[in-house]
């Protein structure tokens, strides 16, 4: 045992540290190798104990929260990953509340739905976590969650804490500063208008879903869009394309197409599905793929949504 697994299993315990712990089943896409090392958190407190111990022994540490945006790498992800699991739901005041970063982005909506809070509803099905939705500013029709934040508590790769208003942490589309510092979210303070109907919200958050059904290919492992939606400023597509990552890999001819065990949804051209035969390798060759066609067919050069992490 490293020095730094047996730090770790004298903080949390033999049974709560996993050494070559498999990553695919905490991902939605259901690929990727073992983690070196995997530690479930229970609260905050646990995730800073964690960064301390990672950064004080020099061991990279990755975050993975419900996995919906991420393709795992096959070999892996070396060091530590943390995955915060129990989390809670708090109203501060009347107009916010606090949700940690382990908190389902769906359980964050039924709190708020049940308690008569508007503001998240039609977030309903949205996968994943606050933590993650943090990370990659999620977004929803036109609106983005970070809309909705007041602020972030933060921890620091070297477990110092810091707190973030909305203003602070650099919001934009799939973007925050998390994805240039490396910090750690907590927890999310979000803004609420209270003493509303809930019935109401419920209509809006069975809207949200149905949508979804229509237009996601739900049934089969999946890590939501691929791509980024073409930047205006940046990206030029050509007339009678509309300015979507799925419209212009449907019109460079490959949605449906397979290679091994992934596939370009038939129903939705920006996602990739596993058929539950394919490997990080598939889904990562299709992507390039489909980058490579689109580049080539319309000159725009597509960027991931979806975070590449570990060993490929
Ligand atoms: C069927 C389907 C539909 C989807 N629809 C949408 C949609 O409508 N809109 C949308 O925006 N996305 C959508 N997604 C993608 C995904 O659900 C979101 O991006 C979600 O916010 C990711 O959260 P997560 O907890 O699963 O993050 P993960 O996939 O676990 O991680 C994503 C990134 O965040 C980092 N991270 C996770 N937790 C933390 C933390 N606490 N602190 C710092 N970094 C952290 C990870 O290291 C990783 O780099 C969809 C996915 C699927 C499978």
């Amino acid at each position: 045992m490293s020095a730094f697994t047996a730090a770790l299993v004298a903080r949390f315990g033999a049974e709560r540290v996993r050494v070559q712990a498999p990553l695919a089943p905490l991902t939605t896409f259901k690929v990727g190798g073992p983690a070196d090392v995997l530690l479930e958190t229970q609260a905050s407190d646990e995730i800073v104990d964690a960064l301390k111990l990672a950064h004080a022994h020099g061991v990279a540490v990755t975050m993975l929260g419900g996995g919906s945006n991420v393709l795992i790498g096959d070999k892996g992800i070396r060091g530590l990953v943390i995955h915060p699991r129990s989390g809670a739901v708090h109203p501060v005041g009347d107009t916010l509340v606090r949700a940690d970063a382990a908190v389902t982005i769906n359980g964050l909506v039924r709190w708020t739905i049940n308690r008569g809070y508007a503001g998240l509803e039609a977030w309903a099905g949205t996968p994943g976590t606050v933590g993650g939705a943090v990370f990659g500013n999620a977004h929803w029709k036109q609106h983005n969650i970070g809309d909705l934040v007041e602020s972030v508590r933060l921890a620091r790769r070297d477990g110092t804490l810091l707190q973030a208003p909305a203003g602070r942490m650099e919001f934009d589309y799939d973007d925050s500063r998390l994805k240039r510092t490396g910090e750690v979210a907590l927890w999310a303070a979000f803004r609420v208008t209270p003493g509303q109907d809930p019935a109401a919200l419920r209509a809006v958050a069975r809207e949200s879903l149905h949508f979804r059904k229509k237009t996601q290919p739900l049934e089969s492992p999946s890590a939501g869009c691929i791509f980024m939606n073409p930047d205006p400023a940046r990206d030029t597509v050509p007339a009678g394309i509309p300015p979507s990552a799925g419209a212009l890999v449907d019109r460079a001819g490959l949605k449906g197409v397979a290679l091994g065990g992934a596939r370009v949804s038939p129903t939705h051209a920006n996602f990739i599905i596993n058929d539950g035969t394919a490997t990080a390798a598939d889904i990562k060759a299709l992507v390039e793929r489909c980058r490579n066609a689109v580049e080539e067919r319309f000159g725009v050069s597509l960027r991931d949504e979806i975070m590449c992490l570990g060993d490929f």
